[in-house]
């Protein structure tokens, strides 16, 4: 009898013991791949350059030839009435880092004023605007998702200043019968603060009447809004994610 209860108790020590182990808790694989930081919103080592201020040769105009805007000084910028510009290659999930920046020189008002936009996968607008000391609708602001989220906060810089959006984006995915399976997701960083958080997109972008899904394939172009403003662009990179 007393061994039993002297064999109960080591068994239970070693019980105790066992779940205190920290190493049990330790996942070592897999090792994340590593990536080289870039320095002050330069792009990290992993990161597909989409405009470094050379040329537009991983973008094209909505005919498929060569994208019309100008390329200057390092420096990308919408030639009004040429039309959206769209990456060569086509995106889904991703982080993208884009820079922009609207005219000095104050021209119009509202959405007249440095009107762009930024379109992951073509069809959802973040909104590229002079929102400082520019009243517009609030949903149509600088870093709204254009008719659907008011930015948290307005972080404009003044016009002709260069301004941020960090911004990470989760694709929608389709079931086979054409109905949403689950819808897209946004968070943004304007100037590095915090603008929209995991944001559920509602439907492609609208500019009359309410957005609404419909299938696309899981990877689109992005593209970038000509609204006919002088608004400027320059490093461009994204990292795709959820492809490994
Ligand atoms: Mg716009």
């Amino acid at each position: 009898m007393k061994k039993i209860f002297i064999l109960l108790f080591v068994i239970f020590t070693a019980q105790i013991f066992a779940q205190d182990d920290p190493s049990l808790t330790e996942v070592w694989s897999p090792v994340p791949l590593d990536v080289k930081p870039g320095d002050n919103g330069r792009a990290p080592s992993d990161a597909i350059i989409l405009f470094d201020g050379k040329n537009l040769s991983e973008w094209t105009n909505d005919k498929g030839g060569p994208a019309g805007w100008t390329v200057h000084n390092g420096i990308l910028t919408v030639k009004p009435g040429s039309g959206y510009i769209f990456t060569k290659r086509q995106f889904a999930d991703c982080q993208l880092h884009i820079e922009w920046k609207t005219p000095a020189e104050i021209k119009g008002e509202g959405q007249g004023r440095g009107n762009s936009g930024v379109f992951l996968q073509n069809k959802y607008e973040l909104q590229v605007l002079d929102s400082y000391n520019n009243p517009t609708y609030s949903n149509g602001q600088a870093g709204s998702i254009y008719k659907q989220s008011i930015p948290l906060v307005n972080v404009s810089r003044k016009p002709g200043e260069w301004q941020s959006y960090d911004i990470i984006y989760t694709a929608p995915r389709f079931n086979v019968d054409s109905t949403l399976k689950s819808p897209a997701y946004i968070t943004v960083l304007q100037n590095g603060v915090l603008i929209q958080n995991h944001f559920e997109i509602k439907g492609s972008t609208q500019h009359r009447g309410k957005p609404k899904y419909e299938i696309h394939p899981f990877t689109q172009p992005l593209s970038l809004q000509d609204h006919g403003d002088l608004v400027s662009f320059r490093n461009i990179w994204i990292r795709e994610l959820n492809t490994r």
